[in-house]
């Protein structure tokens, strides 16, 4: 095997370039090589070289390790799946928040599915909301005070005391899992097992951190927003990676349990609005101009001469863009014709007249 490339050099940036900068030309490369886009035979390795680079140089603390001892810095200390897990939320961030864009590329670099030996994933949160019909015509960014449990901000999620790092796990020499041989009769059997003595994390906190005692996490607050799509019905949704946090593994989900609130006067079924409209059955029979409310504002419409109760208007396009489906829904008016319950003499004469015309 050929002698590592400078990771600077893989990426084509200089030593000055910060970690955004960093993070755009990774991003770039990342995207021309990767093995879903890219079919030439030496792009899967190239990938998993720019991938690694990028790894270890947007991570300050595994940057100043390479800038100060290069590549034995890096390896002496970290495990292959440790220095991927670490940029696991920016690999997320470049190829999709699904997740499955990071699983992906573990898999063409591992050849095999996300997650280390023994990878630790945080708990789902449940959040619960509810929202307006007019919430759900035009979408709504929620801002919630999320308390969870959250990287440590004083060794910024390494569990180690400020000055001292992870070593890496005799036991299993940092690869999370030890080999043990059973003899069974004339066969044995060789099974991988999680390392006892580190739980599969392939390194040893020798002096933890004092405010969360080796846990790289604590008790809480986050600011975390997300957007309530528009068209959304009452339902539970996902944001992804916003539950508890897990430093080194992957975070739980945040579960939003949306309800939509039931409207003052208005149904909806799906991405189509209802709507009743009580007329006299003076207005039914001779005709009338009604003002409509809509989602949208006011519609001015004509009832003809002549309606019969239950007559459905169709307003088109008033209704809500639906989630699941496309184009926007429409606002259905049924004409309810309110027929008197009492008469006094005067209606009753008039009637009798009228029916006698029309006889
Ligand atoms: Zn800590
Ligand atoms: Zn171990």
């Amino acid at each position: 095997m050929s002698a590592k490339r400078d990771y600077y050099e893989v990426l084509g940036v200089s030593k000055t370039f910060s970690t955004d900068e960093i993070k755009k030309q990774y991003r770039k490369l990342a995207l021309k090589f990767h093995p879903d886009r890219n079919n030439s035979s030496d792009a899967p390795e190239h990938f998993k070289e720019i991938s690694e680079a990028y790894a270890v140089l947007s991570n300050t603390e595994k940057r100043q390790l390479y800038d100060q001892h290069g590549h034995a810095g890096v390896d002496g200390r970290y495990s292959s799946d440790d220095i991927f897990q670490g940029a696991r939320g920016d690999f997320s961030d470049i190829f999709g928040r699904s997740g499955s864009g990071f699983d992906s590329i573990f898999e063409s670099i591992f050849g095999r599915s996300g997650g280390g030996f023994g990878q630790q994933r945080g708990s789902d949160i449940l959040y619960e909301t509810s929202v307006t019909l007019e919430d759900v015509l035009n979408g709504k960014k929620i801002e919630i005070d999320l308390q969870k449990q959250i990287q440590c901000d004083i060794c910024k999620g390494s569990g180690c005391k400020s000055g001292t790092i992870k070593t890496t796990c005799r036991t299993c020499s940092g690869q999370g899992q030890v080999r043990q041989t059973r003899n069974m009769g004339f066969a044995s059997f060789v099974t991988a097992a999680l390392c006892p003595t580190c739980r599969g994390q392939g390194s040893i906190i020798e002096t933890p951190c004092g405010e969360c005692k080796g846990q790289g996490r604590k008790k809480g607050t986050k600011k975390v927003t997300f957007e309530i799509p528009p068209g959304i019905d009452s339902g539970d949704y996902t944001v992804q990676e916003e539950g508890n946090e897990v430093p080194d593994g992957v975070n739980g989900d945040l579960i939003v349990r949306v309800r939509v609130q039931p409207h003052r006067i208005f149904n909806r079924d799906g991405k189509d609005i209802f709507y009743d409209h009580d007329i006299s059955m003076i207005d039914a029979a001779l005709g009338c101009d009604i003002v409509i409310p809509t989602l949208k504002g006011t519609e001015k419409i004509k009832v003809n001469s002549g309606s019969q109760p239950n007559t459905i208007i169709k307003l088109k396009g008033k209704g809500v863009t639906h989630i699941n489906s496309r184009g926007t829904g429409d606002q259905y008016v049924r004409i309810v014709v309110n027929i008197p319950k009492k008469l006094n003499k005067d209606q009753k004469n008039l009637l009798n007249e009228f029916q006698k015309i029309n006889d």
